[in-house]
């Protein structure tokens, strides 16, 4: 299971079935294909093979589908996403491998099956509140920010009747800790099913925010993972009786923002590090080795994948990665004009991304959590001038004010 470095077993059950799902969309003769999946995290490889398959048998370009995970601590490892982080053996690696190859065939064939089935919608957007995510970098003073904002849109036929509900909140689920060793979706995971209950024929799809520093509050048990799941179905609720309709021209983009590391040590330095009583420290620095054997030079920069879909009124930004709250806050800030929704663990989730201050400031999502990713170190400090500017710039080129 993906999540915990300190979970000590394999999955023994499943609590709740982990969703994948598709929605196709085609507004103002673009098509959005929007893919949520109930697990921690898809890499960029995952992103390559599927989007090879669906260029080819879709014409769906990258810029018009997206690949979001919920970040659930309760799903499958796939590929070779935080391999610092679990002792696996060949077996498990096999195992992991063939599970991925599956996944990635479902994924396509969920895309085709919802293009397929295209019929007249109208689209609408609104806004709701929850309060159970909290800052977790309590360590440092001021406190962090939360963004509470809970976005959603909703697709429905003539009468109203919501055939997909898309909704959003920057919070970890990470509601259910190591003890527990079964598949569930989390907090996210039960607002989906609450939401297809309370809105039958509907398919209800989480897309995580910018809630790297931020966890569920209190958390720890399958009651406080309904309670939180409920709020939430609640806050999406009350948007879904505020919505507005989507009007006007469309259009998608998408590009890789590079995003250069800081100095990684030398090799006297990794080889230093291999003598460390931390396990995690030994094993990365093993990795690191390998790779200067391999390559002569370890990855300099990181290439943060940044989608952006306008829609009328509303325009969804996705980025990579776990990405803090800043992020939400400042681009809503600098760009108060439009409707806008930003999501992050899209399309690569390789690594936490910190705003300048976050990375300052240091600590688990600053840098330290760099060596569980397998990435050589903390970013340069232009970190989030850079994703911030090429957000802005592909806004500008869709239209966006
Ligand atoms: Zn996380």
């Amino acid at each position: 299971m993906a999540g915990y470095a300190a979970r000590a077993t394999a999955a023994t059950g499943t609590a709740m079935p982990l969703r994948g799902k598709a929605l196709a969309i085609e507004h103002d003769r673009q098509r959005f294909v929007l893919v949520t999946v109930d697990l921690l995290g898809v890499t960029a490889a995952m992103r390559e093979r599927i989007g090879v398959t669906l260029s080819r048998t879709h014409h769906l370009e990258a810029e018009a589908w997206m690949l979001a995970a919920s970040h659930t601590h309760c799903g499958p490892v796939v590929d070779d996403q935080l391999s610092v982080a679990y002792d696996l053996d060949a077996g498990q690696r096999s195992a992991i491998a063939a599970y991925t190859n599956r996944l990635e065939a479902t994924i396509t064939g969920l895309v085709g099956d919802a293009l397929e089935r295209l019929e007249p919608v109208g689209l609408a957007y609104g806004e709701g509140r929850a309060t159970f995510g909290a800052n977790r970098r309590a360590q440092f003073l001021p406190p962090g920010p939360v963004d509470p904002a809970v976005p959603v849109l909703r697709v429905a036929r003539a009468d109203g009747r919501p055939l997909a509900i898309v909704f959003g909140y920057a919070c970890h689920n990470t509601t259910l800790q190591a003890a527990m060793t079964e598949f569930h979706g989390d907090y996210a995971g039960v607002a989906q099913r609450e939401l297809e209950l309370r809105y039958p024929g509907s398919q209800a799809m989480f897309l995580a925010g910018c809630g790297a520093d931020v966890n569920p509050s209190p958390r720890g048990t399958l009651a406080l993972v309904e309670q939180h799941g409920a709020a939430l179905a609640d806050a999406v609720g009350v948007a879904l009786g505020r919505v507005r309709s989507i009007e006007g021209s469309s259009a998608a983009g998408f590009e890789l923002a590079d995003v250069p590391f800081a100095t990684a040590p030398d090799r006297a330095g990794w080889l230093a590090r291999q003598q460390s009583e931390d396990i995690y420290v030994r094993r990365h620095a093993t990795l690191m080795l390998d790779r200067l054997n391999r390559d002569g030079t370890l990855e300099l920069a990181h290439s943060e994948p940044i989608q952006v879909w306008r829609l009328g009124g509303l325009t969804l930004i996705a980025l990579g990665g776990e990405v803090v709250t800043d992020y939400a806050l400042r681009l809503k800030r600098e760009h108060a004009s439009a409707g806008l929704w930003v999501a992050a663990y899209c399309n690569d989730v390789s690594c936490y991304v910190p705003s300048g201050r976050v990375l300052q400031e240091g600590g688990y999502e600053g840098g330290g959590a760099m060596i569980y990713y397998g990435r050589p170190g903390p970013f340069d400090t232009s970190v989030e001038q850079r994703i911030v500017t090429t957000a802005g710039r592909l806004m500008r080129r869709l239209g966006v004010s």
